[in-house]
């Protein structure tokens, strides 16, 4: 039961946190309205721009008392609705608690507030002789808080792991307005359930992420990046074998269908990189030495390929230009969301020995199904990590029709239907494909026990 209020919403959380934190300003409620995904824009009545975690904390008790549901905001880079504003909603931006607190130099660990830009945070460490390997395209706008909410993944998964692996230790602010510090700093912990993890990956659903403790990596010196032409999938799932075994510092795998490089080159005016075309493309990095050595064992293993008849072709860098240059089409995904909308945009978890009958018949299916549509294929193989993006489809319809194809596709292949943007409201209808009824139901009474009033992101991810 909420208690009966008698001030209004607004005033209530202007007398708990200060009026210049809440908007209601059309304008600032209109660049709340959406996030990157096709969910549709929906205003929220109020924004609340809190300062502090503490700030949050009152919010949060406010809007339980109120019964008042929430979006939970980043930097709304998220590709699966959940930070759009749903109708009722108000919305909560962490877009002020932007502070790197604390950094251990000796110790590789930096303390930060939830809103502070991805970007920001690796340009930050990296002036210390520290590097922080998450990496994505939405690096400029992604926040480190949304990074958590979503398990970001990124580019360079196969060496460093997801966000989950980044993160010692986490701050929530509960719906009933507890803060949770959990800031632990040491890399062992064995002292009873792991609570951080419940707030590591669910959207928002259970708690506000105000603060993070994360692990940093030596700073590499020097990145080497090759383009690597193949006739075929086996080559490619070849090529990251012996890559994985020969090169400690490998750190990227992307894979890129010929259809993806085709449309990347069309729409960010690149060059293709071959002068012919190939059935896939592989771009390696690897992270390690500036010394010739790393270099050179690249140079070695990918030679190593071509004499196997493994590897077609081959492009490695030879300057930071043309590194940009071999990450132009992987990169131009951002571009390719906004050039096939309305869209449907996956990214799928397929294990790999199942991954090039998966994609042959998912191929096969859509171009029949769908020939006046684009179906764009490419992915971080090294993570079984499988992105369609197919589009721009005329209806509704034919968008359900698209997902249903794809989803039921990934079920039959062992696979799972989220590999890192999360379910959000997109996904939501599909879940169940994937994880059971005991797992959705154990999600339900979690939701319920720490979010009773339901003003988390409700209406996302749990059926
Ligand atoms: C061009 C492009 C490329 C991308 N590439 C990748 C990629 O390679 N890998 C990948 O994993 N993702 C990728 N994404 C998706 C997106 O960038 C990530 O999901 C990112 O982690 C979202 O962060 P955000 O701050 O923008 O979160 P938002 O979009 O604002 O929110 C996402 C979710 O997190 C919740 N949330 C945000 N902040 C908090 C908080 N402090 N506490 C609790 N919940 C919170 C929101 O409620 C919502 O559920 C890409 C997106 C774009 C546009």
């Amino acid at each position: 039961m909420h208690a009966s209020p008698t001030m209004s919403l607004h005033d209530a959380l202007s007398n708990a946190l200060g009026a210049d934190r809440i908007s209601a300003d059309p304008t600032v409620a209109e660049s709340h309205a959406a996030d990157w995904s096709d969910a549709p824009r929906c205003a929220p009545s109020l924004v609340i721009l809190p300062r502090t975690p503490a700030e949050i904390a009152r919010a949060l008790a406010v809007l339980t008392q109120y019964g008042q549901p929430v979006a939970v905001q980043g930097g709304l880079t998220g590709l699966a609705g959940a930070a759009t504003p749903q109708a009722g909603e108000v919305a909560l931006s962490l877009a002020r608690l932007n502070a790197i607190e604390a950094f251990d130099t000796a110790g590789g660990t930096v303390t930060v507030q939830a809103g502070v830009v991805l970007e920001q945070l690796q340009t930050h460490v990296e002036a210390e002789g520290w590097f922080f390997p998450l990496d994505l395209g939405a690096r400029g706008s992604c926040q480190l808080g949304g990074n958590a909410a979503t398990n970001a993944g990124g580019n360079r998964v196969v060496r460093f792991g997801t966000m989950r692996e980044r993160i010692l230790g986490i701050e929530v602010a509960l719906p009933d307005g507890t803060v949770l510090s959990m800031l632990n700093r040491v890399t062992k912990n064995t002292t009873g359930i792991d609570l951080k993890q419940l707030f590591i990956g669910s959207e928002g659903l259970l708690g506000v992420i105000t603060r993070l403790v994360l692990k940093l990596e030596p700073k590499p010196a020097a990145a080497q990046t090759a383009l690597c032409a193949l006739g075929s999938f086996d080559a490619a799932a070849r090529l990251l074998k012996t890559l994985r075994m020969r090169l400690p510092g490998l750190s990227s795998f992307e894979l890129m269908w010929d259809d993806f490089m085709v449309a990347a080159c069309e729409v960010a005016r690149l060059k293709p990189p071959f002068a012919t075309r190939y059935p896939i493309y592989a771009l390696v990095e690897t992270l390690g030495d500036a010394d010739e050595d790393a270099q050179r064992a690249l140079e070695s293993a990918l030679g190593d390929m071509i004499e196997g008849g493994v590897i077609d072709d081959v492009i490695i860098a030879q300057s930071i230009e043309q590194t940009k240059q071999l990450w132009a089409a992987r990169e131009s995904v951002g571009e390719l969301l906004a050039a096939t909308r309305p869209h449907a945009a996956f990214d799928v978890g397929v294990p790999m020995d199942e991954m090039e009958r998966c994609v042959a018949s998912l191929r096969a299916r859509l171009l029949e199904r769908f020939p006046e549509q684009r179906h764009l294929f490419f992915g971080h193989l090294g993570d079984g990590n499988l992105h369609v993006l197919t589009g721009p489809f005329a209806d509704d319809a034919a968008l359900l029709a698209v997902e249903v194809l794809v989803y039921e596709a990934v079920r039959d292949a062992g696979g799972c239907i989220s590999a890192e943007h999360g379910i959000g409201v997109i996904k939501r209808p599909f879940i169940a494909l994937t994880r059971s009824e005991p797992e959705l139901d154990l999600m339900h009474k979690i939701k319920s026990m720490i979010d009773p009033a339901s003003i988390l992101n409700a209406g996302r991810v749990i059926p």
